[in-house]
């Protein structure tokens, strides 16, 4: 049982004359615990609007800092912040209670894996997803499912947007959706294909008013819908999912959770380099579509072995035939994989 929370009616009167929230569920939101997981663009956009809608209590999991080239779409970041180069998760901390002194925000500066996950997801109400990758997706999408909480998978490319919501046991979940993640180097990324700010504040939008419904009323909740949008072509579409969720899938129906019974990435610092070494889960990999991705950031060295690009100054990505990734020009492990989920979505 939740103790009975104080929260400033004043402050709140706007939101609480809408007749579906009232007093009663602005109480709800001001006991509610909710955790988004990747505080980049969706991220922040989601941050900031459960903050000024009065969330009791927000888990934030990032594992970088922000760059320039993220201010014109993460909402959160300025420039002095790209200057300080504090972690992402830790301005965000400090910029919400700026905006509401009441919320409480647990900041982790982690990559979110299978060795953690547990720990720092289980104690939530609600898990909005602000990830730029499918492999954390569907280790989301597993825990979801084992855990029964629900989950709110977004996704921004260029002007178009994707959102779903997953109530375990009721909609169909993302493994229902497309049976295992995109092969490295067949989907586009934000890094590849660009991204506008304002598809962004769409997406975090739909999260947030999904979140708020599932915290104020979760049974009336259980649309099993996708809603894709482009903002230049201006579509919108939501497609009827209601035959997957009838159906459902080895993670929501068999309890088969394969991405959290096999380890993440595992890493290695090369010794007396300034590189990391990864090994991901997916043993092949298809070096010319990553050779083309790779291609978005600089001159390609591609042979049959392995492709090499310098990504950014000084930094070198090099995969190889047998699924091996080397990152020259760092000894962080988590760069290393930021890196390597930016430029190749995997
Ligand atoms: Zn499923």
């Amino acid at each position: 049982m939740h103790n009975e929370t104080k929260f400033d009616e004043a402050r709140f009167v706007r939101q609480m004359r809408y007749h579906q929230l009232g007093a009663s569920g602005q109480l709800k939101l001001s006991q509610a615990h909710a955790a988004i997981v990747g505080c980049g663009a969706l991220g922040s956009a989601t941050a900031l609007s459960l903050t000024r809608a009065g969330i009791g209590r927000l888990t934030i999991i990032d594992r970088d800092v922000p760059e320039w080239s993220n201010l014109p779409r993460q909402f959160l970041f300025s420039e002095k912040d790209v200057r300080d180069g504090l972690p992402k998760a830790i301005i965000a901390e400090r910029r919400l209670k700026e905006i509401d002194s009441n919320v409480q925000v647990i900041p982790h500066v982690t990559h979110l894996s299978t060795h953690n996950i547990s720990d720092l997801l289980s104690s939530v109400d609600v898990i909005v997803d602000g990830t730029d990758n499918f492999e954390t997706r569907f280790l989301l999408n597993d825990f979801s499912c084992r855990e029964n909480i629900p989950w709110i998978y977004g996704g921004v490319i260029g002007a178009e947007g994707r959102v779903m919501t997953v109530v375990p046991g009721t909609t169909a979940c993302l493994r229902c959706l497309i049976s295992e993640p995109p092969a490295p180097g067949s989907l586009p990324t934000c890094d590849t294909a660009g991204v506008l700010g304002a598809a962004v504040m769409v997406v975090g939008g739909v999260q947030t008013a999904e979140a708020i419904k599932l915290v104020v009323n979760p049974l009336q909740q259980a649309l099993s819908r996708l809603l894709v949008f482009d903002l230049w072509d201006f579509t919108w579409k939501t497609i009827d999912l209601s035959s997957l969720s009838e159906t459902g899938c080895l993670s929501c129906r068999d309890k088969d959770y394969q991405w959290l019974n096999t380890s993440d990435y595992q890493t290695t610092i090369l010794c007396g380099q300034d590189a990391v070494q990864l090994y991901p889960k997916q043993g092949t990999l298809n070096l010319h579509n990553i050779a083309k991705q790779l291609g978005c950031f600089g001159n390609v060295k591609e042979n049959r072995w392995l492709v090499r690009t310098e990504v950014e100054p000084g930094i070198v990505v090099s995969v190889f035939a047998d699924g091996r990734l080397i990152v020259t020009g760092t000894r962080d492990p988590s760069r290393a994989r930021s890196i390597v989920s930016k430029t190749i979505g995997m």
